[in-house]
């Protein structure tokens, strides 16, 4: 059993991107009109969902629609079959529209860098995209409800923001587009914003 954390690996699109090729950003006109599909795999929580929606509002003015659930699948279980892979996921149910996949269920994918074929992790985003995951399974342990929404709130707009096309920041280490490092110590630490570097980059004000 593995119990590490990270707030994310969008290392999917790193792979492919390296460094020097330019990421188109989303700029506020192409955020106005978006719509983000909201996806639970398996039972998620209504006021859960509903407390995504008015997060992403809140922070991107970005509107969000939540779809009826999926089940989840053997197809998309890592080899031990005891958590879901999340590259797996986000081959599955890439989608034409933005879409952002929760469940409740532990997810992890291959870190080639640590050389652990089932990381855990609390989401993966590609970048530039439309698809996401977050799994709340690392986020709500130990923790109180407030705690929890917090943590949630925080990996769901770091996610939504690969997939808009930012990068992981290395300016402030209190933005939220900070990778975690693997630890859930660094979501913690962040802050509810993003710092201007990463506000620019998205037109945002
Ligand atoms: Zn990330
Ligand atoms: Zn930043």
């Amino acid at each position: 059993m593995i119990f590490i954390f990270s707030s994310c690996k969008n290392e999917l699109n790193n792979q492919i991107n390296n460094t020097k090729k330019i990421i188109k950003t989303k700029q506020t006109s192409e955020r106005k009109e978006m719509i983000i599909h909201i996806l639970p795999l398996g039972n998620v929580n209504a006021t859960i969902l509903d407390f995504i929606k008015k997060s992403i509002y809140n922070f991107y003015q970005i509107e969000c629609i939540i779809e009826p659930k999926q089940e989840l699948t053997t197809d998309i279980l890592a080899a031990s079959k005891t958590r879901y892979e999340a590259s797996l996921i986000l081959k599955k149910y890439n989608s034409t529209k933005n879409t952002l996949l929760i469940t409740e269920k532990d997810i992890a994918y291959n870190n080639i860098k640590r050389k652990v074929k089932e990381w855990g992790i609390l989401g993966l985003g590609f970048r530039p995209g439309k698809t996401c995951v977050i799994s709340t399974f690392r986020l709500k342990r130990k923790v109180s409800d407030a705690k929890f929404r917090e943590r949630l709130q925080k990996v769901c707009i770091h996610e939504v923001g690969h997939n808009l096309g930012l990068p992981h920041c290395t300016y402030n280490s209190f933005c939220l587009m900070n990778d975690a490092n693997g630890t859930i110590a660094q979501v913690d630490k962040e802050k509810m914003f993003f710092c201007d570097n990463c506000k620019k980059q998205i037109g945002m004000k």
